[in-house]
């Protein structure tokens, strides 16, 4: 059967080159691209009741005008007109800005609707849209108008006729995708029915149950992504048991500097259990910056050596790769274990050197970026990947894996502090491991919030540190002046610290940086020959220099949350006292309980629901590095139970045998197959 959605948007009457490269440019190239283009939000025109109406909302009133309207003038071209309008026995001020020709519009007895933003204490409203009330533009509009995401080139009254278009000539080709038996159990609006009310809803009503089944739709689909992609893994991983030499694994632990946290105990049990079962481990170890998930690497590497494989560590960048190395070979290398890095700073030959290594099974780990476990690498016999930080590891590095025959067990380890049941649900085919416990002895950091106009002070404080012998840490926003931004650049931060602490060596750390370069700067801060760091974001995740003792974030109200812990979790790893000083002038009152929710507590956790509370999940949880999905219509949070729902559902699915021979569930299979979820061969 030919699709008539798949059909490009220069199929659609009106549609032509120049316009279809307005939308390509939004991602819009079929026109089921186009009808599943959904709006960010819709302006409103319902009337409203002025009781209910809050301070400074966009607002739609009805009301009388009387008396005359008045007009003042400022300089030549501005003016202001007020007029008094009766709405509900109140009387209220309607104010226009500069449209002076609105003045004989306003003639007293007429009912007017305006559309504007209302002051409370002032009972005002300043219009920018009125309508006559009875006329055929006010009959003509609806109440709720969809609002879309714009790029240049097309404005929102020409996407709201191009989508109107495509619903009347192709809204009824839109099919059902997700089983009858759900849209009945969850009583979901019909999916032509909600796609057409997603764009243009008849009411609210409509409007809440249209976002409701897509939404729905939304979390089924991952989910039953996740849930296959499970069940796969599962069947088709079978025979991956390791058998590690237990005592071993025991010995080694016993000999490390420190006895293992209860928490770290627990997860490397789980991480182990999983490595000697017959599946594929598929498992997130999160845990709290500081909280110890190096060390419950190596464990599990020493353990996959031990049963005669080889283990990867991939991490995002550079430096955090030379990190893990060092401190690898401080635990691995006294008991033979061969340790190497590749990354792209290597010479051409060191490279080939490690490759060849890798290949003949020379080398037991090789840490690095995402790079190393594809393109010309081989591996003898590689059974452990470990991924630190934002790396999703995901279907298309299996497969890349698979076909050099290999099928590891998967760690994937993360510091962004995500509430255990969401972490669940939303990485649906993983286990989940959590250190929720940090070392004994740990000194919580203090932190504090200056304002700009104090930085001599901090400055000060930030001597006393270095007096005694301590490093400190300055991060900056940006590598360069942004017109757009305005913020602090590190390059300027570094030149005006330089001349600050004329007795102290400054270093600069910052993407642009070569790799050798980087690596020089990080090696003379590592040892102490630098005192203070002056770095962008790159120090973010993984650094580890126990000595660092004092931290400053510029502009700290330009971070999120997250991040600024992140950050944070640089010092405060020795046994010193740590501070961290947060240098912002925020001007919103959510930005300064932001300041004020990061000097209140250290725990990662707990940061994560205030920040929730704050501003919602997208903010937080947009952040790349957590690796949570990302939706076009469902929030993870005020979603959450659908999302849970969904996921049981799925794999309530998946695990039946009609799922994966029956015609009916065909175009899930093919929407398995086209996500990369299922191979070709695998079914069918
Ligand atoms: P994470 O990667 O989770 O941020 P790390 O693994 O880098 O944390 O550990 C932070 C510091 O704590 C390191 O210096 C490490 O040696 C130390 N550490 C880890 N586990 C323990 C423990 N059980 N007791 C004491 N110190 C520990
Ligand atoms: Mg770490």
């Amino acid at each position: 059967m030919m699709d008539q959605l798949q059909a490009p948007v220069t199929s659609l009457y009106g549609v032509g080159e120049e316009r279809a490269s307005d939308l390509a440019a939004l991602g819009i190239h079929t026109v089921r691209d186009l009808l599943e283009y959904f709006p960010s939000r819709y302006e409103d025109y319902r009337i409203r009741d002025l009781t209910e109406v809050k301070d400074q909302e966009r607002v739609t009133l009805v009301g009388m005008i009387y008396g005359e309207p008045s007009v003042r003038f400022y300089g030549k071209k501005k003016s202001r007109i007020s007029c008094r309008l009766l709405i509900d026995k109140v009387s209220v001020n309607a104010v226009w800005f500069n449209q002076n020709f609105i003045k004989s519009k306003l003639t007293p007895g007429k009912e007017i609707i305006v559309t504007g933003k209302w002051d409370k204490a002032k009972l005002q409203i300043t219009v920018s849209e009125m309508t006559e009330k009875g006329s055929t533009r006010a009959e003509k509009r609806s109440d709720l108008n969809p609002v879309y995401p714009l790029s240049a080139g097309i404005n929102l009254s020409t996407l709201r006729k191009t989508i109107e278009r495509a619903i009347q000539s192709h809204g009824r080709y839109i099919e059902e995708i997700l089983p009858h038996e759900l849209v009945e159990r969850y009583r979901l609006m019909p999916r032509q029915e909600a796609i057409t009310a997603m764009h243009f809803p008849e009411d609210a009503d409509e409007g809440r149950l249209a976002r409701r089944r897509i939404m729905f739709e939304e979390l089924f689909m991952f989910q039953l992504k996740m849930q296959a992609f499970r069940r796969i893994n599962r069947q088709q991983n079978q025979g991956m048991a390791q058998e590690i030499p237990m005592e071993q694994v025991r010995e080694f632990v016993r000999g490390l500097p420190f006895p293992l946290t209860g928490a770290q105990k627990r997860v490397v049990k789980e991480i182990l259990d999983d490595m000697q079962a017959p599946y594929g481990m598929n498992r997130l170890l999160q845990g709290d910056v500081g909280s110890g998930k190096t060390v419950v690497a190596a464990i599990a590497l020493y353990a996959t050596i031990k049963a005669g494989y080889q283990g990867a560590l991939m991490v995002p960048t550079e430096i955090l790769a030379e990190q893990h190395v060092h401190s690898l070979k401080g635990l691995l290398e006294p008991l033979g274990i061969q340790i190497a890095l590749l990354s792209g700073s290597l010479t051409a030959k060191k490279r080939r050197e490690v490759i060849g290594a890798l290949q003949m099974g020379l080398l037991d780990v090789v840490v690095g970026t995402h790079a190393l476990i594809q393109e010309d690498v081989f591996f003898k016999n590689l059974r452990l990947v470990i991924t630190d930080e934002q790396h999703r590891f995901g279907v298309e590095q299996r497969r890349v894996l698979r076909n050099k025959g290999l099928s590891p067990d998967v760690l994937f380890m993360t510091a962004t502090p995500i509430p255990r049941t969401l972490a669940i649900t939303a990485f649906g085919d993983m286990d989940v491991s959590v250190i929720d416990e940090m070392p004994a002895g740990r000194k919580p950091i203090e932190t504090t919030w200056a304002k700009h106009d104090q930085f001599h002070q901090v400055l000060e404080r930030m001597r006393q540190e270095l007096i005694n012998g301590r490093q400190a840490y300055v991060i900056c926003p940006l590598i360069e002046e942004s017109d757009k931004l305005d913020v602090q650049n590190a390059i300027d931060v570094h030149f005006q610290l330089s001349q600050y602490f004329r007795d102290y060596n400054v270093g600069l750390m910052h993407g642009r940086l070569p790799a050798k370069e980087k690596d020089a700067v990080m090696q003379s801060f590592a040892s102490g020959e630098t005192n203070i760091l002056v770095s962008t974001t790159v120090v973010e995740v993984g650094v580890n220099v126990p000595n660092a003792t004092y931290m400053v974030i510029y502009d700290a109200e330009r971070f999120g949350l997250a991040q600024l812990h992140q950050l944070r979790g640089r010092v405060g790893r020795g046994a010193e006292q740590s501070y961290c000083v947060l240098i912002a002038d925020p001007k919103s009152e959510v930005g300064k309980e932001r300041m004020r929710v990061m000097c209140e507590t250290n725990d990662g956790f707990e940061l994560s629901q205030r920040d929730l509370e704050l501003r919602g999940s997208g903010d937080f949880f947009g952040t790349k590095q957590s690796g949570l999905p990302e939706f076009k219509v469902a929030d993870l949070v005020s979603d959450y139970k659908a999302l849970e729902v969904a996921r049981q559902e799925a794999a309530q699915l998946v695990a039946t045998d009609e799922f994966w021979q029956d015609k009916r569930f065909a175009h899930l299979r093919e929407y398995l197959r086209e996500e990369g979820i299922l191979d070709g061969t695998v079914l069918d």
